[in-house]
Parts: structure tokens; sequence; C-alpha cells
């Protein structure tokens, strides 16, 4: 006999609220960030060129990762497309992003007029699989963008190779992988570039914001700091060297960033810790895959996405999401309901006026034509996992509560 669920009106596993990053209850931010805001505040300048502050997160964040160079921007999607600018790439190139991802990985690939190509995942981690990366090569292939969701790392041995092999790029997408290490370096410096996201919902927080990271100052004639600040060589004099946006971040979010980066680490320890009581509590269940450390990853924990085995249990991903729910854990069925092409921007080929650019232009003639099977371990990966918000206020007893609930609702709905 098992409990009767909230879902049909018994009572809530969970009669307390959890802590969430839409508020100061899921997120550590307070006196810190605070006396550092109201000191760019009170200086009067707001913004990066005469301030210390973004200069002082740039410098912060380089040491941290081991690299000379990093630039602060204003999204995660700024930063991957501050990235494709440093690698100068256009209308014709084509580069890979695996199916699952945020749609900020597509839209830097669009915004340079390249066409993405989809890559299939690993049906149980969501992370692109380096075994479908070479069907996907051709002659204009540019660069390839893991994406190292979830705060897992991406498996970066073998895909660094066909990189090397194909004469490509690697640009690594870290905006869920704040501090994710891939066989004891943190991903984001073993790439050409690493991007990061200080969006609300990331491991350590701006609001919005974000930084990009790259081993060589200068690729393809363009230098860095120059692609998200309109080519423009400041240190010498007013010229504008080639085509680039304008992605400052302020000195009132790098006040913030300062603030968050000084205790990222324990932030991390804490979604780490909490992560490992959850996956203890559960780890006796049968058809989920508990994420956590392996041979060659460090996990940070962006979410706790909990994969499983559709087939073991009577209801869909769906109903089992709304059944923790309704017992006081917000659950989402996946990440995404449905790989990211299938979304209209990328599917109808929604860009720039009616023409379609850049998937039918002069630089690349044959139609890109996509189909919702393309990538078909990515359609049935999205249906199978349940997404369990994650963060830095969740404690070790409530993580216990947590996993009581997903015990209580999967033990019911077991086959
Ligand atoms: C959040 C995110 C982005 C985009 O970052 P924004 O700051 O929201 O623009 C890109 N890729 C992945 C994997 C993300 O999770």
């Amino acid at each position: 006999m098992t409990q009767r669920l909230a879902l049909d009106g018994g009572s809530p596993a969970i009669p307390y609220l959890l802590p969430s990053v839409k508020d100061i209850s899921g997120r550590d931010i307070g006196e810190e960030e605070l006396a550092l805001v109201t000191e760019v505040v009170r200086s009067g300048n707001l913004g990066y060129i005469y301030g210390t502050k973004v200069k002082q997160l740039q410098k912060e964040w380089a040491q941290l990762y081991g690299i000379d160079n990093a630039v602060a921007v204003s999204s995660g999607t700024a930063a991957l497309h501050t990235a494709l600018v440093f690698l100068d790439l256009g209308p014709g190139d084509e580069v890979l992003v695996p199916a699952i991802t945020d749609m900020g990985t597509v839209i830097a690939v669009l915004l340079q007029n390249a066409v993405p190509v989809f890559v299939d995942v690993d049906r149980i981690t969501q992370l692109m699989d380096p075994n479908k990366i070479a069907e996907k090569i051709t002659p204009n292939t540019k660069a390839i963008i893991p994406v190292h969701l979830y705060g897992m790392p991406c498996d970066m041995d073998p895909i660094l190779e066909i990189a090397r092999k194909h004469n490509l790029y690697v640009v690594e997408d870290c905006a869920q992988a704040q501090l994710t290490k891939y066989k004891g370096r943190y991903v984001g410096s073993i790439g050409d570039v690493g991007c990061f996201s200080f969006q609300q919902s990331k491991q350590m927080t701006t609001g919005d914001g974000g930084m990009v990271i790259a081993r060589q100052d200068e690729l393809c004639g363009r230098k860095l700091v120059q692609c998200a600040d309109k080519g423009w060589p400041r240190e010498l004099y007013r010229d504008h060297l080639f085509l680039a946006p304008n992605y400052h971040m302020t000195e009132l979010q790098a006040a913030v960033g300062i603030g968050q980066l000084h205790k990222l680490e324990s932030m991390i320890e804490r979604r780490r810790q909490s992560a490992a009581a959850l996956t203890d509590s559960i780890r006796l269940l049968e058809g989920v895959y508990p994420p956590g450390d392996n041979d060659y990853g460090r996990c940070t924990y962006y979410e706790y996405a909990l994969p499983i085995e559709p087939d073991r249990f009577s209801v869909s991903s769906e109903i089992i999401a709304q059944a923790l729910t309704a017992e006081g854990v917000k659950t989402a069925p996946g990440y995404l309901p449905q790989p990211i092409y299938m979304y209209d921007m990328v599917w109808k080929q929604i860009t720039y006026g009616k023409k379609k650019c850049p998937y039918n232009c002069a630089h690349y003639p044959q139609p890109v034509q996509y189909t919702p099977d393309m990538c078909p371990v990515a359609v049935e990966a999205c249906q199978s996992m349940l997404f369990i918000p994650w963060n830095e206020k969740i404690t070790v007893d409530m993580a216990r509560d947590i996993g009581g609930a997903i015990r209580k609702v999967l033990t019911h709905y077991k086959k």
C-alpha cells in the first residue's frame, strides 16, 4: 500500500515552501553585494570604461580560471555571440550545437549569420554525444559548441580530438557550469573560448550578465575585448576595426558579481552537499539515474536533473512532475519538453526580414530543412527527465525531504 498522493487529495510530503532562485529565499545575496553596489553608486560612475569593478571582476575570473583573457558582458547569450565574433564566423559557416540547450546558444550562431547544425545527445546525461559529431561535419563546419548542462561537463577529450582532426574551434557553453570540472580542469578553460551566464538562475548571478574567457587574446585578427566593444581599440584611438556589438557589463552588475564570486565556491559546496543528501535518499529507487560526480566530472548542480526510465512508471514524466509539484517540490518534466530546434525561431527559420538568411542565402545555397526526429535520442531524452530546481539555500534536511517526496511519488507510480 503506498501513501496517498497530494495530487489525489493526500497531504503533501513537504508542507513548507522550498527556497527559490526567484527571490532571497534561494539566493545568497546580501551585505557584501550591497556595500559594493553602494560604492559604485556613490562614485557617480556606473559604466565600465571609467570604472574599476568590471575590470576587477574580469581579473578575478581570469585568475580563477587560470587564463589571461576574460571579458565581462551583458548576458550568457552575449558571451556566446562575442565568442563567435572573435572567431570571425559568418554566412556560409556551420556551427555544431547540441539538440538540447538554451536558445542563447543557437541565437549566437544565427546572429553571426552562421547556420546551426544540431548534434544528438546522450540519452541519460542529455549532453552532446561525441559519437554523433563526425557525421554532422561538412566542409562548411567551423566550430563546435559543447554545452555543459546542469553543472555536468561534456566528455571533452573526444570532442577536442574531433575538433583538432577537422580544424574546428571549440566554444564551451558553461552557462550552467560555473566551477564544473572535467578531469580536474575547470570547463571553459579547455576549448578555445569559454562562455558563462550570470542570469538569475545560474550558480552565481548578477541578475543578467556573462563572461567570455579565451586562451588567446587574439584570434582571426580580432582582440577578444573589442568583440564586445564595437570593434574599438580604445587603448589606442577611436577606430572601429570590424563589426562588433556593444555588450558591456555595467559597474552595478560587476559590483554584485564580485560579491558573488567571493562566495561562489562555498555556494557550490552547499549545492553539492544537499544534492549528495538527495542522491543518497533516492539511491534505492529503480528507474532513476541520480546526477553526480563521475570518473571525469565534478558536478556543480545548476539544477538537480534526474533522468528517469519512463517505461518503469505507469504515467508520463509530465504527470510525475505534477505529482511532485503537488507534494511541494516544483518539478518540471524535463529541462526542455522538446529539442531546441523544434521552437519557432529555428523550426520556421524566423530570422532577418522575410528572406530566411542565413539558412537560405547566396553563401549557403543548399536549403536547410530540419525534421522533428533528426536527433531522435534528444526527443526521447526530453520526455525522460525530472527537473528539480536547485540552489544554495536548500539544506541537507530539505534535500532529504525532497528525497522523501520523490520516493513517495515514484513508488506510487512504479509499474
Ligand atoms: C542560460 C543559458 C544561456 C544563455 O544565457 P543568458 O544569460 O540567459 O543569455 C546559454 N546557454 C545555456 C546552456 C544556458 O543555460
